[in-house]
């Protein structure tokens, strides 16, 4: 199964994805998880991605793609991927539809978490990652609804878009997820 948790920052994907993936027996690929660990080991990939990083803007589209390309063609195990901050443009979500094509795989679920941004700013604040201060969590949601948001047309037409509320504790968000699976 190819799973996406689409959402704004601070929407929990990732907290969804850690919560998800055993039930599901799926490998979480996180592409921010990913940047992170190439900035600290300060590779060419990290020094190129963390100014955009830094800045709450994304990632070039072709570094993000070469980076999960290699992940999920290198995948030799027979497990699905649940796909966390990835796809984040237009542009993304369809190089992935050809990558995935090329395995003779396609996108089964996109389960979008749905928070207003006033929460969104309370959660990303008390988390206190480096990205996280004001301004820069204010362009993140600007880049969000301009670049990220419209991705989301793009699988409701494909009939995989399934939206849950994201506001409720961890273990409700998570059980309805499951359940809107079956
Ligand atoms: P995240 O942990 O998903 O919030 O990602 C942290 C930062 O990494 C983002 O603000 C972007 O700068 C970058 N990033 C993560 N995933 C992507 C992606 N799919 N496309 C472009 N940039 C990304």
């Amino acid at each position: 199964m190819i799973l996406v948790l689409f959402g704004p920052p601070g929407a929990g994907k990732g907290t969804q994805a850690d919560e998800l993936k055993d039930k599901l027996n799926l490998i979480h690929l996180s592409t921010g998880d990913i940047l992170r660990e190439e900035v600290s080991k300060e590779t060419e990939l990290g020094i190129l991605a963390k100014k955009f990083m830094d800045a709450g803007e994304l990632v070039t589209d072709e570094l993000i793609i070469g980076m999960i390309k290699n992940k999920i063609v290198s995948n030799d195990t027979d497990k699905g991927f649940l796909l966390d901050g990835f796809p984040r443009t237009i542009s993304q979500a369809k190089a992935l539809d050809e990558m995935l094509k090329s395995n003779s795989l396609q996108v089964n679920h996109v389960v979008s978490l749905e928070v207003n941004d006033s929460i969104l700013i309370e959660r990303l604040l008390s988390r206190g990652r480096s990205d996280d201060n004001e301004e820069t969590i204010k362009n993140r949601l600007d880049v969000y609804k301009n670049q990220t948001l419209p991705i989301k047309e793009y699988y409701k037409s494909s009939g995989t878009l399934i939206e849950i509320k994201g506001d409720d504790s961890v273990e409700t968000v998570s059980k309805n997820i499951f359940s809107s699976l079956k």
